[in-house]
């Protein structure tokens, strides 16, 4: 995937007129990600996040402040969903990128954008886009091996995964925007040595902390998308939940891979972080362990393999109720980097597509679990609690196996690179309903 340019959105020095933005964790002025909001229960409409703060795109639209390709975007972006946006490509992200940038850096501007400016803490967020399809990968190499070696430990890396990006496509109707409660599904599980299934709430609840790909402009049916030309059709990322059921999904899984077991929910952080937020921090792909099979033609990409690989660390915080009693922090089970998949986002957009299967604006790819080597930084409770048989314990002296009602479940990002500000992603967070019986 080649990187788009570095240019003065990026420049370290540039700082807003927006205080709350200078310094800030995740939107600092050299994030500017796009996603969409409602104050009060009025119109959802796009909007920029900068500090504290959300410029509303739908008023820029309305103010004669932009020109061109920088006006059709937020114009574009005025509507309830950013399908529209996604659709222009580069072309259109990269120009109101440029004029937001300006606007919320010079001075100059602060008296005519000022009312467009809106405290994130009244703010609503929504879906970014409408996301007409829906696909997990399973790229977190450490993950599918340790998970394999739960499920099958004879066997635990099957013999296809060094050549093809494992995928599933999963269900688009119930991803839900950071905060949305989780209830425990009911379903059917079998214990390896009941005679019968049963069936109800699950008893192992759990999620996955997996970077969510947003698709831009899209392919015809029957028109692949060849790998050097994957990152024309790749808008951001955001962090994606996958909350799994994995007593469900031990029973269910074979021969046809997982259904109920993970598609009662999604979760996605509510900002989409262009890919041009994230030029600064590309790194190379990490070389293939000697012996792997080299990839066929149509996964590989030397440019790709330079840069295709991102700096960029995740962690999961999990806060029982009892924690949130008592004024405690999330407590971190997982930290690690990105850079533990096996293949690229431009590898996954390019396998998706070599059958000709259409990809379009504000389709959702998932990369799979992404778990770090060590045990410090493992992307699910199925791996850190060995299915359960080695309990976590909390600062309170609480115990979890898997999780459990009143739990809160973030996921955070953060991009570090030298010479450049550091961008986050904001939260994906789930409170777990606290009742076992699911509506
Ligand atoms: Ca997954």
């Amino acid at each position: 995937m080649t990187s788009p340019a570095i240019d003065e959105t990026h420049d370290a020095a540039r700082t807003s007129w927006i205080e709350s933005a200078n310094g800030h964790g995740c939107f600092p002025i050299q994030n500017l990600p796009l996603g969409v909001f409602s104050v009060a229960g009025d119109a959802p409409r796009g909007g920029i996040a900068i500090g504290d703060s959300i410029i509303d795109l739908k008023a820029l639209a309305a103010s004669q402040l932009l020109q061109g390709q920088a006006q059709i975007a937020a114009e574009a972006a005025s509507a309830p969903q950013l399908n529209a946006l996604l659709e222009m490509g580069a072309q259109g992200r990269v120009a109101l990128r440029k004029a937001v940038s300006e606007l919320l850096s010079n001075a100059d501007h602060e008296a005519r954008v000022e009312p467009m400016i809106i405290p994130r803490s009244a703010a609503a967020m929504h879906l970014p886009a409408r996301i007409g399809d829906y696909t997990d990968f399973y790229v977190g190499i450490h993950h599918a091996t340790n998970i394999g070696s739960l499920f099958r430990p004879d066997n635990p890396l099957l013999p296809n995964y060094k050549h093809i990006p494992i995928g599933y496509h999963g269900r688009a109707s119930s991803i839900r925007p950071s905060g949305h409660l989780v209830h425990h599904p009911n379903g059917q599980r079998k214990a390896p040595e009941a005679n019968a299934p049963l069936f109800g709430p699950t008893q192992k609840l759990d999620y996955e902390l997996e970077l969510g790909v947003w698709i831009g402009p899209g392919n015809e049916l029957g028109q692949p998308i060849p790998i050097d030309e994957a990152s024309h059709h790749i808008a951001g990322l955001c962090l994606l939940n996958d909350w799994s059921a994995r007593d469900f999904q031990a029973w269910e899984y074979q021969p046809l891979g997982p259904f109920l077991a993970k598609n009662f929910l999604t979760t996605i952080s509510s900002w989409i972080v262009t890919i041009e937020a994230l030029a600064p921090f590309r790194i190379p792909q990490p070389a293939r362990p000697t012996g792997d099979p080299r990839p066929l033609p149509y996964l590989w990409d030397e440019a790709d393999q330079a840069q295709g690989a991102l700096a960029l660390t995740l962690e999961v915080g999990l806060r029982s109720q009892a924690m949130a009693a008592a004024g405690m922090h999330a407590h971190r089970i997982g930290r690690g980097p990105a850079s533990n998949m096996y293949w690229t986002i431009a590898q996954m957009v390019a396998h998706h597509s070599c059958n000709g299967c259409n990809l379009q604006p504000g389709d959702l790819l998932g990369t799979g679990t992404i778990s770090a080597a060590t045990s410090d930084g493992l992307g699910s409770l199925m791996e850190i609690t060995r299915n359960g048989s080695a309990p976590i314990e909390l600062p309170t002296g609480e115990s979890r196996a898997f999780l459990e009602g009143g739990d809160e479940l973030t996921l955070t990002a953060i991009c570090q690179a030298d010479g450049f500000v550091s961008i986050g992603f904001g939260e994906c967070t789930g409170i777990i309903h606290d009742g076992a019986v699911a509506p």
